[in-house]
């Protein structure tokens, strides 16, 4: 692992539980983005300490969750290290069905592995030793870019179907194939998804917004019809109107070329309706209020599937309705009348400002390429 992109806090904490003779690996996501080639987002570790002799070894740790404890050691600069547990696979009495409803019995780092979705997520690094500890075949997908499911697919996507979102995020974001049964069980199990836990929707379609790759989670998610189950606005929306699926399209790819980020997260998800929800008010002019009107009933039906927050659902119609009155706004100010008053406040007048932006770039590239 290259030693510039590691988080120096998790370093010490791998080495302080090493010392306290616990195994202690860095897992999942982090030793998988630098196998890749990515700059890992954040360093987890798994560990055979148990949460609460993780709290005796740090003094700086909280233990949070009530269905899994967890154990997040805090550091300067507001670094949260998070320390879980290894786990096992779900026994029978923890599912209805197929479907788990409990994941929470300790375990060993090979069962640990296994009960992982696909097998380059299930990679364990020792920075101690500089080792790779691969129990599912891990490594070989990451140097043949494969996403492979741990086991039968059908059945891991009927455990979880979150896992079904996760696999079009990773494959898009990563650039990565899917391995053959795998794409077989995300065409054969798709309903299944209406089962899925309805926070982590959400939790999922942010990540397909937020990791570079929005345009082609989004291209994939349409192509393997599941933005009908999860988007049916959307899609409907793009099947009447020509030009809005290009222009979502084209939005997602400017925003996957930001180099910012948004400071409020359900500004993503704004970029992701923009489109729409202009050509709802498409020629007319409502007030601020019927703007806001307008956008609550596009996106109540979606805030209700996906479970959003009441204050996700505002932030979500109030960041629309203000960007239609920028580009109003804007639109007067070509003609030289209008000006936009004051500058950004709040974190959400600077996303709007960003947003705005984005918006404005993306149109200029559809226009100069058509
Ligand atoms: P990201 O870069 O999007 O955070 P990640 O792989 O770190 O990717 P997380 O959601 O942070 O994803 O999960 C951390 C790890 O937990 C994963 O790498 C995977 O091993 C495991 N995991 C997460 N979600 C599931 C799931 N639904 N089923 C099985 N294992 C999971
Ligand atoms: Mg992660």
């Amino acid at each position: 692992m290259p030693r510039e992109t590691v988080d120096l806090d998790a370093l010490s904490v791998v080495r302080r539980l090493d010392k306290s003779d616990y195994l202690a690996y860095f897992v999942g996501g982090c030793v998988r983005d630098s196998l890749l080639g990515v700059i890992p987002k954040d360093f987890d570790v798994a560990t055979s300490a148990r949460p609460r002799d993780v709290k005796k070894v740090f003094r700086n740790c909280r233990l949070i969750g009530k269905r899994f404890t967890l154990a997040h050691v805090f550091f300067a600069g507001n670094n949260i290290i998070e320390v879980a547990t290894f786990r096992q696979a779900p026994s029978e009495e923890d599912q209805e069905g197929e479907l788990i409803v409990h994941d929470n019995e300790f375990g060993s780092p090979h069962s640990d592995a296994f009960r992982r979705d696909f097998t380059i997520n299930a990679l364990f690094y020792d920075p101690v030793r500089h080792e790779i500890i691969d129990y599912c075949g891990g490594m070989e997908d990451v140097y043949r870019r494969v996403l492979r499911s741990i086991g039968d697919p059908v059945v891991r996507f009927r455990e979880d179907p979150i896992r079904m979102l996760r696999a079009i995020k990773f494959a898009s974001r990563l650039k990565l194939s899917f391995e053959p049964s795998l794409e077989r069980a995300l065409k054969s199990e798709r309903l299944e998804l209406l089962k899925a836990a309805r926070p982590r929707f959400s939790q999922e379609l942010l990540r397909m917004l937020q990791g570079g790759a929005a345009r082609a989670s989004y291209e994939l998610l349409e192509s393997l019809q599941y933005l009908d189950l999860i988007l049916p606005e959307m899609s409907a929306g793009w099947a009447q109107t020509p030009n809005l699926r290009s222009e979502t399209l084209e939005l997602l790819a400017t925003l996957d070329e930001y180099e910012g980020s948004f400071e409020e997260e359900a500004t993503y998800l704004v970029c992701l309706w923009w489109p729409l929800y202009s050509e709802l008010v498409k020629g007319r002019q409502p007030s601020p209020k019927v703007a806001k009107w307008i956008a609550l009933r596009l996106l109540a039906p979606f805030a209700t599937r996906v479970r959003l927050s009441i204050k996700q659902l505002h932030h979500l119609t109030r960041s629309l309705s203000a960007l239609l009155m920028m580009s109003r706004n804007a639109q007067v100010d070509e003609r030289g009348r209008a000006t936009q008053r004051g500058g950004p406040r709040g974190k959400q007048d600077r996303d709007h400002q960003a947003l705005y932006q984005l918006i404005t770039r993306s149109r200029a590239q559809s226009r100069s390429a058509g």
